[in-house]
């Protein structure tokens, strides 16, 4: 006998449910997805025991006829393609036509369609791939799976199933994707006993993301509206500078409707994302890309997770150009938020019976104006001395609450009353602000119109010089400094044909190498911002870190990582006492730059506590 022989259709399918049904939160995912191709407005969803006793799904989409529900059920059997030429061009969500015969060749499955208008509707039962019966069926127009004891023949397969808690976690992310990505569909989630969401069809995502999380994390994002970059349409939502979680579970981006993963996506948000983003920490997204079916295979993962684009560096490009625009139009919204036009400072709500204890003085003008009105000075380390650190002890305003007029709670640093006048809109951001003091000798302490404003000194200078430096790379490259010695460099054939490739950047950033062939080099300049005492150490570094950047972003973006990093040890430290003027003029600075709100590191440099806030906290208000 020969040794090698076909497998029967029934083996095929469940080979085949080996790679598109993993657990019952792929068999929901396949399904709902066959939901919406079917141009359905209402998907309901039941799963008991964490889906691996049941699963339905309920959708009102267009149904079946008799023959298509039998056919449906064969192997590469589809409406979607026709075509090799099709699947160049996908624009469906299924096109494989393996996810029905998989399922039900891995279950007790049942199938009740029914077309609109149809007299009858049909029915079919299936028990791990062999058709048990086909009658015909009195559900509502539209189709019904139920899918029970799923793996109930591969108690292997079984085996691999966590807990159903777990699996349950599993389905309801599943479907709260399904529901992100098709706010205009209407979704419910229901279990044994409970409803776990029920969402109506909204009219924006803004309301699906509310709906589905909180009226809290919407506040926490930033609207993208839609733009067209490089033929790509992009829109959604994403977290204010700053907002990030530790993990990826909430950067969702959606290609054509398809939730997918891809590292493209991963790096371009990253990118965009750049200084407002902390170290390891990931973005929150909701983000919609579409774009030409043709430029993207999503034929690559059979549970179709994966997609690859034909021109990734635009996707990235666009991506970080989407993210970029709407950070930066975020400085013109907290802007807006810190100014009262035309109103005197502060303007704290007044509670019955009680004036303000901060009620604004007459406009005074501001101490040491001159001072800081002058023309910017570079705040970049090596043009500058440091700022002078002498001791102001301005007596303590007696207007303070008892709790702040402690000097433990203050001392030493200084206490700025700086009288807030009527505040014109071209006067310097800082007017917009009445300087408090100082806290900690770190934290600015100031008020606005909204409540109460605290300002990390140390990050706000990171970020000053963090801005400085980069302007000045866009210009004209950071400046350099010659070694006394050169140092001659043997690279390994990866690093030194990265070497060779991005020379040009690397004169850019200050950093001088000359090649001598076979991986010799010769270093004999370096960034001057930099104090390396081993610039050879530094070089292996930047070329480490640079790499990994560069193959995924933009020429300029190179060195800013670079740039974030020194900063930090040139920034005026936590602790350093500012005098006013240099308070003030940080303050302006701050808030002319592109990024105010966190440091180049992601961290915040502000944070406003609101009235409302205080007000809570105080029980005023509950
Ligand atoms: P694919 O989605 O890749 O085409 P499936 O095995 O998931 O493959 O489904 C096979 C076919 O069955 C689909 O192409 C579609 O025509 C039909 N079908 C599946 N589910 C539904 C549904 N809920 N409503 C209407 N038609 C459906
Ligand atoms: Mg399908």
């Amino acid at each position: 006998m020969s040794r090698i022989q076909l497998l029967s259709e029934e083996v095929a399918s469940q080979v085949a449910a080996g790679e598109v049904v993993e657990r019952p939160a792929s068999v929901v995912k396949e399904l709902v997805e066959n939901s919406l191709d079917a141009g359905a407005r209402r998907i309901e969803v039941m799963m008991r025991r964490g889906g691996i006793s049941l699963i339905r799904v309920v959708d009102d989409g267009c149904g079946m006829d008799r023959d298509d529900a039998l056919l449906c059920l064969e192997r590469h059997a589809t409406s979607k393609i026709r075509t090799g030429a099709d699947l160049a061009a996908i624009r469906t969500l299924g096109f494989r036509g393996e996810a029905l015969p998989s399922i039900a060749s891995v279950s007790r499955f049942r199938l009740s369609t029914r077309e609109r208008g149809a007299v009858a509707g049909t029915e079919i039962l299936i028990t791990g791939g062999k058709i048990e019966s086909v009658c015909d069926g009195g559900d509502a127009p539209g189709t019904q799976i139920e899918v029970r004891s799923l793996f109930f023949n591969l108690p292997a397969r079984r085996k691999f199933l966590r807990t159903e808690n777990t699996e349950a976690s599993h389905v309801e992310h599943q479907l709260q994707m399904q529901a992100l990505g098709h706010p205009e569909v209407g979704f419910v989630l229901r279990t044994d006993d409970r409803t776990v969401f029920q969402l109506p069809p909204a009219a924006h995502l803004r309301d699906r993301i509310r709906d589905l999380n909180s009226a809290a994390l919407v506040e926490e994002l930033l609207e993208v509206p839609e733009t067209e970059i490089l033929g790509l349409k992009i829109h959604g939502f994403i977290g204010k500078p700053g907002v990030s979680r530790s993990s990826r579970a909430q950067q969702v981006v959606f290609v054509n409707g398809r939730a997918v993963e891809n590292t493209t996506l991963n790096y371009g948000l990253r990118e965009g994302y750049h200084t407002a983003l902390m170290k390891g920490q990931f973005p929150v997204t909701f983000l919609f890309i579409e774009m030409d079916p043709a430029a993207v295979d999503v034929n690559v993962h059979p549970a179709k997770r994966e997609v690859r684009f034909r021109d990734p560096s635009a996707v990235r490009e666009a991506l970080v150009e989407a993210v970029t625009r709407a950070l930066e139009s975020d400085r013109a919204g907290w802007s807006r938020a810190f100014v009262a036009p035309g109103a005197d400072l502060p303007k704290a709500p007044a509670a019955a019976g009680e004036t303000p204890a901060s009620a604004a003085p007459e406009p005074l003008p501001l101490p040491g104006m001159a001072a800081f009105q002058a023309p910017r000075q570079s705040l970049v380390p090596s043009a500058v001395t440091p700022f002078e650190r002498p001791h102001l002890s301005a007596p303590l305003p007696g207007n303070l609450p008892p709790a702040l007029r402690s000097p433990d709670a203050i001392a030493p640093a200084p206490m700025l009353p700086v009288p807030m006048g009527p505040v014109s809109q071209d006067a310097p951001p800082s007017q917009r602000f009445r300087l408090l003091g100082v806290l900690g000798r770190l934290y600015v302490v100031m008020e606005n119109a909204n409540g109460l404003v605290l300002v990390d000194q140390h990050a706000a200078h990171e970020r000053i010089l963090f801005e400085e430096l980069r302007r000045r790379m866009e210009d004209a490259g950071v400046p350099s400094q010659r070694l006394l010695m050169p140092l001659t460099l043997q690279l390994g054939p990866r690093d030194s044909d990265w070497v060779a490739q991005n020379l040009e950047t690397l004169q850019k950033m200050g950093i001088g190498m000359e090649g001598f062939g076979a991986g010799t080099w010769k270093l004999d300049s370096i960034p001057q911002f930099v104090q390396a005492e081993e610039p050879q150490q530094l070089l292996h570094d930047m070329i480490d870190e640079l790499r990994e950047v560069s193959s995924q972003s933009s020429k300029l973006r190179l060195g800013e990582d670079v740039i974030a990093k020194t900063v930090c040890r040139h920034a005026v430290k936590a602790h350093d006492t500012l005098r006013e003027p240099e308070l003030v003029r940080l303050i302006d600075d701050l808030l002319q730059c592109d990024l105010p709100y966190c440091c180049p590191h992601g961290r915040p440099t502000m944070i406003q506590i609101s009235y409302a806030e205080l007000e809570k906290k105080f029980g005023r208000k509950v």
